[in-house]
């Protein structure tokens, strides 16, 4: 990190303390369930900080982050049975944390997220990342509209019912009738239609069929460092085009191919308001999903670095504020109706 003057640093901190921090990916239910080992370490509690994984409330009340989404992911289990019941756990575990933790809300609305800020809580937003336990089926996608799920990405890297993740592509593949039925009904529902893992044609599928926003929770940009997880310009512009916002993800292998740094991810925050201004871009660690970090990001506590490193750039007050969770504040705002 290059050091900033006193008056830089002031500013930072004081910016990073106002601004509503949003975060739209985190796998730490993952490491908050029962171990499936006997020998492995007990889980960790999101109230207890830990020297393991990114996550715990500790080091996001350090870190200044004031809305944290919790994804479900089940694994690559496709039509498994044990998918559904997997992520029902993972509802109780995080329901149970919540219920366990005074500083931690489980938001459901846009109001609640903002609610749960005034009050010095987090507020904690439930998501699904790949559709597996809904087993193709939307009466399962309304059932966890009711548990309180408000984001989802119908893919994770391979094939659901629903569309095509970014490992299992077929160059033009297409939503299925059945994916294109569930964004409709995400809609409906005032659920936040998250690309990130979807594969290339199925994205531009979205961007032709979508109404309003849609969202990537977790991904960079593919001029920056080029990996298929990445968007390419065209996609983010798509996106945009949409009013949508996409999460600057942490995975070092996203970053940069040689080193990643807190200023590397920076350039992708950079290179997007180039290319669509400042309204589209946030932040998305993807925290207790990836075995490392980059330098300067080693947990949620040192999520002001990314705030110095803006600063640092000369970026004005309110591309900041955007940044670090406006934007995806004006999509929860429009979509969690
Ligand atoms: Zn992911």
């Amino acid at each position: 990190m290059v050091e900033l003057t006193e008056a830089e640093e002031e500013r930072a901190l004081r910016l990073h303390r106002e601004a509503l921090v949003v975060d739209t990916h985190c796998d730490t239910i993952m490491q908050l369930m029962p171990p499936r080992e006997r020998d492995a370490p007990p889980p960790r509690r999101l109230g207890e900080r830990s020297d393991r994984g990114h996550i715990d409330l500790p080091r996001l009340l350090e870190g200044g982050v004031d809305c944290q989404t919790f994804a479900i992911y089940t694994g690559r289990q496709e039509n498994q049975p044990w998918a559904l019941r997997t992520a029902l756990q993972m509802v109780d575990v995080f329901e149970r944390e919540c219920a366990d933790n005074e500083g931690l809300v489980h938001a459901l609305s846009y109001d609640e997220i903002l609610a749960a800020s005034r009050e010095g809580r987090v507020a904690a937003l439930l998501s699904i990342e790949g559709a597996e336990p809904l087993m193709g089926d939307l009466g399962l996608l309304r059932v966890f509209h009711k548990l309180g799920v408000r984001m989802l990405s119908l893919t994770w890297n391979w094939r659901t019912p629903f569309a095509d993740g970014v490992s299992a592509s077929r160059a033009e593949s297409k939503l299925t009738d059945l994916g294109v039925e569930a964004l409709r009904e995400m809609e409906r529902l005032g659920i936040v239609y998250d690309v990130s893992h979807l594969s290339d044609s199925c994205f531009g599928d979205v961007a032709d069929v979508k109404e309003g926003p849609f969202i990537a929770s977790h991904s960079n940009c593919r001029a920056v460092c080029d990996h298929p997880r990445n968007l390419t310009d065209d996609m983010i512009k798509a996106l945009a085009d949409h009013g949508g916002v996409m999460g600057m993800n942490f995975a070092p292998a996203f970053v940069d191919r040689e080193k990643a740094t807190v200023e590397r991810l920076v350039d992708h925050i950079d290179h997007i308001v180039d290319l669509v201004g400042a309204d589209h871009v946030g932040l998305g660690s993807d925290f207790d999903g990836i075995r490392s970090t980059p330098e300067g990001l080693e947990d949620a506590s040192k999520m002001p670095n990314i705030t110095r490193e803006l600063v640092r750039r000369g970026y004005p007050d309110d591309d900041i504020e955007k940044v670090l969770g406006r934007n995806f504040l004006r999509v929860f705002k429009e979509v969690m109706r």
